[in-house]
């Protein structure tokens, strides 16, 4: 698998690229993002042979027919990850909520919410390329509370890589914040920051890109990384737990080879979602893949009349936060796919100086032939939480925002599946009153839920609450560089 660019090549940076140099400095030319030049093929063949496989061995050969430039151990010890997830044998449990709607839960790793469906593997991957390359690494991470934890936890004792994570202090759950602020290990530094997540992701930006910042990586021999969802080390394993689901589907005898069924996929940064258009791409039997929102519902405006508008808009704080965003990434990966490099750029180009762009309706039509979309607000959310608590399924609030989607959007009836990106212990205080409940905390709110539902807290979120606090710092965020600075 080579990778190219969305938005083309600048002459100066190299016109192909490996996994390896794609993962490692993932930005491209003119602020654009790598891309696969070619996806492998998913027939039907291949969807048999693993009937009955195990999700690592599914995985691996995914992977392997990938292509990319990663050696076989590397790749076997990366996806054993997935043995210290709840069930080694099923890290993806998918269960049936409705006669035609399945949830797939991607949370039951170490920090409770699907990020570490890539980023455990990734990290490993990371960790073993720096090493062999004799390289050091900084990943920087503004998180507003999930990719943080997941991103600690992978690189923790990690050799070559350090981490430098930030989070809006006030702005994450109890849990959250305790799962990035107990990590202790020698190569991970966490910071609150006084603000909100928007000051964060701004003040580290603009450190991102300072002249003295760069210099000072550079005299040091330190190099950058990313580890959201614009590196495409996230997002070529979250393209196999689609695959997954369909498999899961027919090995249950809830659909026959071929039969087409829909995805539902809360979207923040649009990367699971296109992990889904990837796979469907590759020839998964997909319908459609619909998308859920919050009232941060710009996904939803770019899906259903082609705008995508930020200058009418200001980011609104929700119950499900990881879906607070306006500005996401991976839908250039889309345009790109798409429209090409040309009028990507184009429309990126747009939106950085404009603020907006629309596609024309030719352009849309294309995009909705993969997609469809709906948002849902908080008390939606409460009430879809509190229906199915009754019927003893209990969800997170932006698993809830799939509901409306599978309710609304379906032309057909079809059987659904609907990703479930966190558990509710990581979101403990709104399912809490979504059940009538009101709490102060998390941890009145998981004592709550546990005795009147009759649910388990998982023991690393339960140890969270007695574990030392090591990362006690909260800073101005006219410091972070200084503070950064000091921990190179
Ligand atoms: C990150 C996250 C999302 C959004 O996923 P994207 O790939 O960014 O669209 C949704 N739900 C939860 C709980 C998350 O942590």
């Amino acid at each position: 698998m080579r990778f190219i660019e969305t938005r083309g090549n600048d002459g100066i940076k190299a016109k192909y690229v490996t996994f390896s140099e794609a993962i490692l400095s993932p930005s491209a030319s003119f602020g654009g993002l790598y891309v696969p030049e070619q996806l492998p093929k998913l027939d039907d063949e291949f969807i048999a042979k693993h009937l009955d496989s195990s999700y690592k061995t599914l995985a691996l050969d995914f992977l392997t027919k990938c292509d990319i430039d990663i050696d076989n151990d590397i790749l076997q010890e990366a996806l054993a990850r997935y043995d210290a997830f709840d069930d080694a044998a099923n890290p993806v449990p998918v269960v049936q909520i409705e006669d035609d709607c399945f949830v797939s839960e991607l949370y039951h790793g170490p920090t409770r919410a699907f990020k570490d469906m890539a980023l455990q593997p990734f990290g490993y991957i990371l960790s073993s390329l720096a090493k062999k390359r004799d390289e050091n690494y900084l990943i920087m991470a503004a998180t507003s509370g999930d990719t943080g934890p997941a991103t600690l936890e992978t690189f923790k004792n990690q050799s070559n890589v350090k981490v430098a994570c930030l989070y809006p202090d006030g702005g994450t759950s109890d849990v959250q914040r305790l799962q990035m602020v107990t990590e202790d290990a020698s190569n991970l530094f966490v910071f609150g920051v006084k603000g909100d997540f928007d000051d964060t992701q701004n003040a580290l930006k603009s450190l991102l890109a300072s002249e003295d910042f760069n210099e000072t990586l550079k005299a040091k021999n330190i190099k950058l990384s990313a580890a959201n969802s614009v590196n495409f080390g996230r997002i070529i394993f979250q393209i196999i737990y689609h695959i997954h689901s369909y498999i899961v589907l027919l090995r249950d005898k809830k659909i026959s080879m071929g039969d087409k069924i829909y995805l539902v996929v809360p979207s923040g940064n649009f990367g699971n979602a296109l992990g889904a258009y990837y796979a469907k791409k590759m020839g998964l039997p997909v319908a459609k893949i619909l998308i859920s929102s919050n009232r941060n519902n710009i996904l939803t405006d770019w899906i259903t009349n082609g705008a995508y508008d930020l200058t009418s808009r200001h980011l609104v704080h929700t119950i499900s936060p990881a879906m607070d965003i306006l500005k996401s990434s991976n839908v250039e990966r889309i345009l790109f796919d798409k429209f090409g490099y040309e009028r990507t750029k184009e429309l990126m180009d747009d939106l950085a100086s404009n603020g907006k762009y629309e596609l024309t309706s030719e352009e849309l039509e294309v995009l909705r032939e993969d997609f469809d979309a709906s948002f849902s607000t908080d008390e939606e959310c409460e009430d879809v939480i509190g229906e199915y608590a009754k019927k003893g399924y209990i969800m997170d609030p932006h698993t809830a925002t799939c509901i409306r989607a599978y309710k609304t959007l379906r032309e057909q009836k079809l059987p659904t599946v609907v990703y479930s990106t966190a558990e509710w212990t990581k979101f403990s205080p709104t399912v809490s009153r979504a059940l009538g409940h009101e709490v102060k905390n998390d941890i009145d709110a998981l004592d709550w839920i546990k005795d009147h539902v009759h649910l388990k807290v998982p023991k690393m979120v339960t140890e969270l609450f007695s574990k030392p606090l090591i990362h006690e710092k909260v800073i101005d965020k006219n410091t972070i560089k200084e503070n950064i600075f000091s921990i190179l």
